[in-house]
């Protein structure tokens, strides 16, 4: 039996494919999603702990998650779906001055985008993460316009809005080949059949190399593994997402960051010194005693927290830690959204909203100097890494 048509084929239902589709059916296109897994965020989408900022150092970055928190923070208001959704910013505590240095430092670019973001002296960054060391506390930035969002609520709620205006998902289905003739992609096959389309996004997260070699292209997407963790919920009493931007002295950790989600469990993890490249997603030993002693050091009051589970998904990285948001000139129709390194979650929104653009109207909705750090004919060794992950 023939298989229907679609305007649009959305490969992979995650942290960006799901606001893709969405964001494709609001401007009238008939989307497909093909997802491997058995439902939508179940791929690195369910790893990640929520933090959603702008406050980032690069454009495309600020843009897009600036984007993001306009959409997610409104959400229940304007849908009246829960996305878990807590304001109450991003603070990185401040323990020497070469990082001082460096926080500050951010701000011209930070500011010239219009975020809200200060620096706060030792005793209000002691009011706002009450019970933290305050041993040769200097202060900190504080973004009060960042917060947190459900990484299990916002895909589903995505997806549902999506649903709503004709969007079709389609699950335990694995995209194993694409359809290309005289430079234009014409759809793609499944192992459950084939599909016709008049563009396609690839957004497959950390398998987004196996899609450059279907696709003949060289997608430069190399996972590595982080980990994270959950308490029980306890009472409400810490506003931000904190980032202790500090090695660990146990010589494993490069810094790490926790918050207090809207239900009231602590979440939390670290970036390891050492940098785990694989896709390996089982949960160390090591992680959980080495976090649990930098947390109660920071904020001893934590010590009586109960640790409910803890897990290790990928981030999807590039050379440069920016992704790779573009139309591919070489294939008319295609389009990628991969490479989302640790923000994929937070950029999810706002690179829906630039797929449909690039999708519909053939051309990026950032402004340039945005645009040029997310193309996808750039030189990757060239580019710097970005300060602030
Ligand atoms: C411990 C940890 C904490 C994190 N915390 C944060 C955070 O606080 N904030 C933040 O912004 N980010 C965070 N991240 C990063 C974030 O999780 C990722 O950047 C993001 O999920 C990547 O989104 P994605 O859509 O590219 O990939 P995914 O969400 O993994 O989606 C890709 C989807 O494609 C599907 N797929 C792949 N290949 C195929 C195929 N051939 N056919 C069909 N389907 C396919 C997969 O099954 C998957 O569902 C964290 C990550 C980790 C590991």
């Amino acid at each position: 039996m023939p298989r229907p048509n679609f305007d649009v084929i959305v490969v992979g239902g995650g942290s960006v494919g799901v606001p893709s589709a969405y964001n494709l059916a609001k401007r009238g296109l008939k989307v497909l999603v093909l997802e491997r897994r058995s439902a939508v965020g179940q791929g690195e989408n369910k790893a990640a702990i929520g933090g959603i900022r702008a406050t980032h150092s690069d454009p495309a970055k600020i843009v897009l998650c600036s984007r993001s928190l306009a959409e997610m923070s409104t959400w229940k208001e304007r849908t009246g779906v829960d996305v878990g959704w807590k304001p109450g910013g991003y603070a990185f505590p401040v323990y020497d001055e070469p990082l001082e240095r460096t926080l500050r430092g951010l701000f011209p670019i930070q500011h010239k985008y219009d975020l809200a973001i200060d620096w706060l002296d030792a005793g209000a960054m002691t009011e706002l993460i009450p019970g933290i060391e305050r041993r040769n506390l200097r202060g900190g930035t504080y973004s009060p316009n960042d917060g947190q969002l459900s990484p299990l609520k916002t895909p589903a709620a995505f997806q549902r809005a999506a649903q709503a205006l004709g969007a079709e998902f389609r699950f335990k289905e694995r995209v194993t080949g694409y359809r290309i003739e005289g430079g234009r992609i014409l759809g793609v096959a499944t192992d459950k059949g084939e599909y016709q389309a008049g563009a396609v996004v690839v957004a497959t997260g950390a398998d987004a190399t196996d899609d450059g070699r279907m696709l003949g292209v060289e997608i430069p997407v190399k996972p590595d593994s982080h980990e994270a963790g959950i308490t029980a919920p306890i009472e409400h009493f810490l506003k931000p997402l904190v980032v202790d931007m500090r090695p660990g002295a146990e010589g494993k950790t490069a810094n790490f960051y926790f918050g207090q989600n809207d239900e009231g469990q602590i979440i939390f993890c670290y970036t390891p010194k050492a940098l785990f490249y694989g896709t390996n997603h089982e949960s160390t030993s090591e992680f959980l005693p080495i976090l649990a002693a930098r947390m109660i050091a920071l904020i001893p009051r934590l010590r009586h927290a109960l640790v409910r589970r803890v897990w290790r998904g990928l981030y999807p990285m590039t050379p440069d830690g920016i992704p790779i948001i573009d139309n591919v000139p070489e294939i008319a129709g295609l389009a990628l959204a991969v490479g989302m390194c640790g923000q994929g979650f937070m950029l999810g929104a706002g690179v829906g909203q630039e797929i449909a653009a690039l999708v519909v109207d053939g051309a990026t909705s950032l402004p340039a100097e945005a645009h040029d750090r997310v193309r996808w004919a750039r030189n990757f060794a060239k580019a710097g890494t970005e300060a602030l992950k």
